[in-house]
């Protein structure tokens, strides 16, 4: 009998012991800064010629891992090792497969602290964030686990006499796995697992910048039991080696999480059919968000100044369902602006791998070098009543920055900044509000602060996001809680840790025996 889904708790690092064991993992981690990591195909570690070094964004004279970095040529060869593991994987029994995924995460379960620590050094979280996306990364083996036992009891058809008939869900076949350096283990591994637990065996492209802690959970499903081939460990350039995955005539599916403009251009390439292919790709791609937090005049500015700033500069706004935009209804703006600068002056910048650091640095130098390029189109949208500078000189820091007035049609109103940048918003009224919400090409989640049942009951109608949160923040949804996905250009609305999305990683077969 298997236990219940529960979401993984997360660690309480007000409690002495756990600091100190966070504090041994990342010394352990340190020390084996540096290393190399070559691809995996098959049973193959393949280094290459072309390596990247991956970089700790808060110290970047500090190399995390240098990887060996796959042309097309490795490529094919891991398609090729992908399409001839499936032959073998689509048979194996779905509860045993499941049983993998609950290996993987008993496994992760012991080395939570170890994996967080990596994401501190690797993708420059602080130790909150970085606890929480592996919490994540353990809650999406559990579900999708239980998930596949689900499905593989065949959907309940209508009896018709003298018939026998089943549903069953098969898998499509071999999978690219585009994930986020953002969330570069949860996402990650719940694509990966995601499309694993389903039958598929996947072609694994890591995001660049965290490419060591892909390569670390490879590692990892190697002990958990999975064979090799299911899953193949290609780093490489995009630009090198992402058109030709997506285009391979092997190709059945892409599960990508990233940019929209990467999104829309994987859309455009798995739509056209190579003269050998022998079916439709499917594409579930999760892309940018241009995230509102509504705040209403009748709502408790508290709760509302507490929900703005976690969801802005939580893991310094990189995430797609960040809050760029607070939209307030004109009454209570200033009250409102006041306590969110109140907040966010408050908010400890500094290096992750101190317990003390609320808000890291950002991603890389093209994140830095874009993010400052939008705060001063901003100084020229709005006026600038927070931040807009840059930290420590020895990684990629930002301040928070809060731009006020701006208007809803605005560039930084309307443009994923992925970045610590928060535009305020006047609203005349509560429907303004809405429509404000409603004015980007995004539709991923968004959040309503109001006491007021009418207008929830309105915007529960009205905000078309995908994720819409009353009262709290509109980041951190949980595996089972809050599926995740969102509409429009956010993507196909996967709804990520929800019962629809084994779906998409299988086909349904119908059989019908007449005795
Ligand atoms: N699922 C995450 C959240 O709710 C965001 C995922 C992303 O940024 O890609 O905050």
């Amino acid at each position: 009998m298997r236990e219940p889904f529960r979401n993984e708790p997360f660690t309480d690092f007000t409690q002495s012991d756990a600091i100190a064991e966070f504090q041994a993992a990342l010394r352990i981690v340190e020390s084996q800064l540096g290393r190399e990591y070559h691809l995996k195909i098959g049973s193959d570690y393949v280094e290459t010629t072309t390596k990247r070094k991956s970089i700790n964004p808060a110290e970047i004279k500090q190399t995390v891992g240098t990887v060996s970095q796959a042309d097309t040529e490795h490529a094919h060869r891991a398609m090729l090792s992908a399409a001839a593991a499936f032959e073998q994987w689509k048979r194996v029994a779905p509860s045993a497969r499941a049983r993998v995924l609950y290996k993987a995460a008993a496994i992760l379960r012991r080395r939570k602290h170890e994996f967080s620590a990596w994401l501190v050094y690797e993708a420059g979280k602080s130790w909150t964030e970085a606890d929480g996306d592996t919490a994540e990364a353990i809650d999406f083996m559990e579900y999708y686990g239980r998930e596949m036992e689900r499905l593989s009891e065949r959907q309940p058809l209508i009896p018709l006499s003298g018939e026998d008939n089943e549903l069953v869900y098969i898998p499509l076949g071999v999978g690219i796995v585009i994930p986020p350096w953002n969330f570069p283990l949860a996402i990650m591994a719940g694509m990966t697992m995601a499309s694993v637990v389903a039958g598929n065996t996947v072609v694994l492209k890591p995001a660049s910048p965290t490419a060591v802690i892909a390569a670390k959970f490879v590692e990892l499903l190697a002990e958990a039991g999975l064979p090799d081939g299911v899953v193949n460990y290609l780093p490489g350039a995009g630009g090198e080696i992402g058109d030709f995955l997506v285009e391979h005539s092997l190709t059945r599916f892409i599960c990508f999480t990233g940019s929209r403009e990467v999104g829309v251009r994987i859309n455009e390439r798995a739509a056209a059919a190579k003269g050998d292919q022998r079916w439709i790709k499917r594409v579930i791609a999760e892309m940018g968000g241009k995230d509102t937090i509504i705040v209403a005049e009748d709502a408790d500015l508290d709760l509302a100044a507490e929900a703005i700033t976690a969801s802005a500069f939580g893991y310094s706004g990189q995430k797609c369902s960040a809050c760029s935009r607070a939209v307030v209804e004109e009454s209570v703006y200033e009250a409102l602006l006041e306590k969110v600068v109140e907040r966010t002056q408050a908010l400890v910048m500094g290096n992750p791998a101190e317990l003390s650091t609320m808000v890291g640095p950002v991603i890389d130098e093209r994140a830095y070098m874009n993010i400052l390029k939008y705060i001063s189109i901003g100084k020229s949208e709005g006026t600038l009543v927070l931040g807009g500078g840059k930290g420590s000189s020895s990684g990629y820091f930002i301040e928070p920055t809060i731009i006020r007035d701006v208007m809803p049609y605005a560039q930084i109103a309307q443009e994923e900044i992925f970045g610590p940048v928060l535009a305020f918003i006047k609203a005349a009224n509560f429907d303004a509000a809405l429509d404000i919400a409603n004015n980007t090409e995004y539709g991923l989640t968004g959040a309503v602060i109001s006491r007021d049942r009418a207008r929830l009951e309105q915007a529960r109608e009205q905000f078309h996001v995908g994720n819409l949160y009353f009262n709290r923040k509109c980041t951190g949804a949980l595996v089972g809680v809050h599926p995740f996905g969102g509409f429009n250009m956010s993507g196909t609305d996967s709804k990520a840790g929800g019962r629809d999305y084994l779906l998409l990683l299988t086909q349904a077969k119908v059989v019908s025996e007449r005795f």
